[in-house]
């Protein structure tokens, strides 16, 4: 039997649900039940009938999940799976900061750990945020941990004050805007699709800038044949699968999200396996968690 297919067989003697991020490896994608961005996941998780959740992505995906699916068993293949860009927002700093700025509204990222979003106010994706910022009537706001997301949207909401924190996903960090230039010069005819949690400096050259599933969108409904892409390269799989006549070319071969790539078919076969690891979470925590996701869920 191949690894692929005792991973089938336990799936389905075990009922559980494969659910994988864009940026995950091909062979986990294509095994998956389901591939989607990070908030797809969690909602995938929250309508499944399987009570067994397994969450292929970094740990606040799984987290999110878990807090949407609390009477589930969700479970990540490889624990060590964590994100830096989460990791620059803890729930110390953030309670600190609550305390000297009381009257700032608290927008997070998703691209947070479940105790950082207890203490926010509303929760967004980076296909969602400017919708929703736009939607908040408070003026004086706090955006974390992204600041290059947040200067993207504070960009296009100058009426409000945006504070920033000073996160950021250093994956996409490595883009530098000199790559994109030689890169838009050896591919003229292409298109640049790039992520908004690129620089500023290097989201001036883009011709789109949109979310995961937003580039996926755009590259499918385009007319143009050729692109270069400015995210993950795990997304080159789905571009490249859904557009068999189109070109795309990675921006850099530093957009390898290392805590993606933690996750292999053994990896996902152990998971299932051993049911570990598993995510758990105190009841106060999800409850408490669950309210800025909700919000989000509602004016989404
Ligand atoms: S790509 Fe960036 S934001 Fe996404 S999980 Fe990796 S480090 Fe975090």
């Amino acid at each position: 039997m191949t690894i692929e297919e005792k991973i089938l067989t336990l799936k389905k003697e075990k009922n559980a649900l494969i659910l994988a991020h864009f940026y995950q490896i091909p062979k986990i994608q294509d095994i998956a039940d389901y591939v989607g961005d990070s908030l797809a996941l969690a909602k995938r998780g929250q309508e499944a009938k399987q009570q067994l959740i397994i969450i292929c992505g970094v740990c606040f995906m799984a987290e999110s999940a878990k807090i949407l699916s609390k009477d589930k068993t969700v479970l990540i293949p490889a624990v060590g799976a964590g994100c830096p860009m989460a990791d620059m927002v803890t729930y110390e700093a953030l309670k600190a900061y609550k305390e000297e700025k009381p009257e700032r509204y608290i927008v997070s990222y998703v691209n947070t750990t479940a105790a950082v979003k207890t203490l926010s106010d509303i929760c967004v994706t980076s296909s969602n945020a400017l919708n929703i910022m736009k939607q908040i009537e408070a003026d004086k706001i706090l955006f974390l941990p992204d600041k290059n997301l947040g200067g993207y949207i504070k960009k296009q909401l100058p009426n409000k004050d945006i504070e920033l924190w000073s996160g950021f996903c250093s994956t996409h960090q490595a883009l530098s805007s000199d790559k994109i230039v030689a890169i838009k010069d050896s591919y003229p005819d292409a298109q640049i699709l790039a992520h908004p949690e690129c620089e500023e400096s290097v989201l001036q050259y883009a011709d789109f800038i949109g979310s995961t599933k937003g580039i996926l969108d755009y590259a499918k409904q385009s007319a143009h044949k050729e692109f270069v892409i400015a995210t993950e390269e795990g997304i080159m799989h789905p571009l490249q699968q859904q557009n068999k006549n189109k070109i795309f070319h990675l921006a850099s071969s530093k957009l390898i999200c290392p805590n993606m790539k933690k996750i292999g078919l053994e990896e996902l076969y152990t998971c299932l396996k051993e049911e570990k690891e598993e995510i758990l979470l105190d009841e106060k925590t999800i409850q408490q968690a669950k309210q800025p996701l909700d919000k989000m869920l509602s004016m989404s």
